[in-house]
């Protein structure tokens, strides 16, 4: 089913207002497997007129946000019906509910307000508890007579009105257009530790030979998504196939960040994390703190910037650093060791490393980080990367690979 949107507003175009329609509507069809083909922004009057003829002799559906207001420049319901050909006038159903909404208020209906009254022939009105302006629907058959076959949803501008009406009117008629009730899902596969290019060599050729889907990626940060769309069987074995071919790279099939799948799994077992940071100046705590129920996984976060710190809080030997530097793979193991004693946790993670811009070495160049993992009972792990990019960047890839190194 081809579906477009057309966002309508010249606030949009000067970039008064953001066009969070587009982004909120793409996301909801996206959820009902379903996904948006094109998406027009137009200026407030007769151009939403061109704009829908287009969209209408290419699309099945055409969503169009704006344009009914009582203003003149509001003109979305006169180009739908000079599109599909339909007369239009007021509705008296319509009518006395604006005529009641305005009472309420102690207010007549002026004759601007009574331009929201007005309906293309065959157009079915929706509801709008939130504003005066009801959306109209205008099921494909209405445009018979210009050899058009599109469904038109006239929905309101304000996000406020757009979302419950998308929501309990346009969603199910939408659901029923769909061939033969198909029950079409959208699922998210995330994966880190490996580039967009890895995760589309190894899983493209095989989603392609499932059939069906429609396969996006999305590079996130420090993560990638594969975003799949299709009918549910054919999920399914794409989930399959996923965890087969890059099992151990795969975070969620459910959009949960690498954070909240630590906090998760810890909470599963009855865990708990210390950790202990440098260069990422607390980042790693920080994501685990944003995930609801960290409390019970994690008790103490260290940040130990300077080499004293280090010494002082976690035990670091400063001989240990005088040899290898501060960034060093043995100084990394000690970091971790020391914050699993003092903390009395299960795992401890520690990060040391370059951010940059200056200080790196030709041995160690900037953007060098060395990762600890210390587990109760295991050897202490490191694990060296190189990230390059500015600090924020770093820290991000950095705290994503501290996390998905615990999770593992
Ligand atoms: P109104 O009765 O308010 O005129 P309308 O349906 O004609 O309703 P618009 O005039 O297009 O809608 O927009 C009204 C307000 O809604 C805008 O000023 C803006 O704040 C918000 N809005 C409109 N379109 C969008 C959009 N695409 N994304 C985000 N906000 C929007
Ligand atoms: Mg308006």
């Amino acid at each position: 089913m081809k579906i477009e949107l057309i966002n309508t507003g010249t606030e949009l175009l000067i970039g008064d207002v953001i066009n969070t329609n587009a982004a909120w509507l793409g996301q909801k069809l996206a959820e009902l497997g379903l996904s948006v083909e094109r998406a027009t922004v137009v200026p407030d009057g007769m151009a939403i007129q061109d704009a829908l003829g287009e969209a209408c002799r290419r699309s099945d559906v055409v969503i169009v946000t704006g344009g009914l207001g009582p203003t003149s420049d509001d003109v979305s319901r006169e180009a739908a019906s000079a599109v599909l050909g339909l007369a239009i006038d007021v509705s008296d159903a319509v009518l006395k509910e604006l005529t009641e909404f305005f009472a309420q208020r102690g207010k007549p209906v002026n004759e601007h307000n009574k331009r929201q009254a007005m309906v293309p022939h065959g157009g079915i009105t929706l509801p709008n508890k939130h504003g005066t302006a009801p959306g109209v629907f205008l099921p494909a058959a209405l445009g018979e007579s210009r050899g058009l076959s599109c469904a038109v949803f006239l929905l309101p501008g304000p996000p406020r009105e757009l979302k419950p009406m998308m929501e309990h009117e346009v969603i199910p008629r939408l659901r029923e257009m769909l061939p033969g009730g198909e029950d079409r899902v959208c699922r998210y596969f995330k994966f880190t530790g490996l580039g967009e290019s890895d995760i589309s060599m190894a899983l493209q050729n095989g989603l392609e030979a499932i059939g069906g889907l429609e396969i996006g990626y999305c590079l996130g940060k420090g993560d990638v998504d594969v975003r799949l769309s299709g009918p549910a069987g054919a999920i399914e074995r794409a989930g399959v196939f996923c965890r087969e071919a890059l099992g151990e790279y795969l975070i969620s099939d459910d959009r949960r960040l690498v954070e909240e799948v630590c906090v998760a799994m810890l909470s599963e077992r009855g865990q708990w994390v210390a950790t202990a940071e440098s260069c990422t100046g607390g980042r790693i705590a920080d994501r685990l703190t944003n995930v609801s129920g960290a409390s019970r996984v994690l008790g103490h976060g260290f940040v130990t910037y300077a080499n004293e710190a280090k010494t002082l809080h976690l035990g670091v030997p400063p001989e240990l650093i005088a040899a290898h530097g501060a960034v060093s793979e043995p100084v990394a193991a000690a970091m971790a060791e020391g914050c699993l004693r003092v903390s009395g946790a299960d795992h401890a993670v520690a990060v040391t490393g370059i951010a940059g811009p200056t200080g790196g070495t030709p041995e160690k160049p900037t953007g060098t980080v060395f990762i600890a993992l210390a587990s109760k009972g295991q050897p202490v792990e490191v694990r060296k990367r190189w990230f390059s990019g500015e600090r924020e960047r770093f820290k991000i890839l950095t705290s994503q690979t501290a996390l998905d190194f615990l999770r593992r």
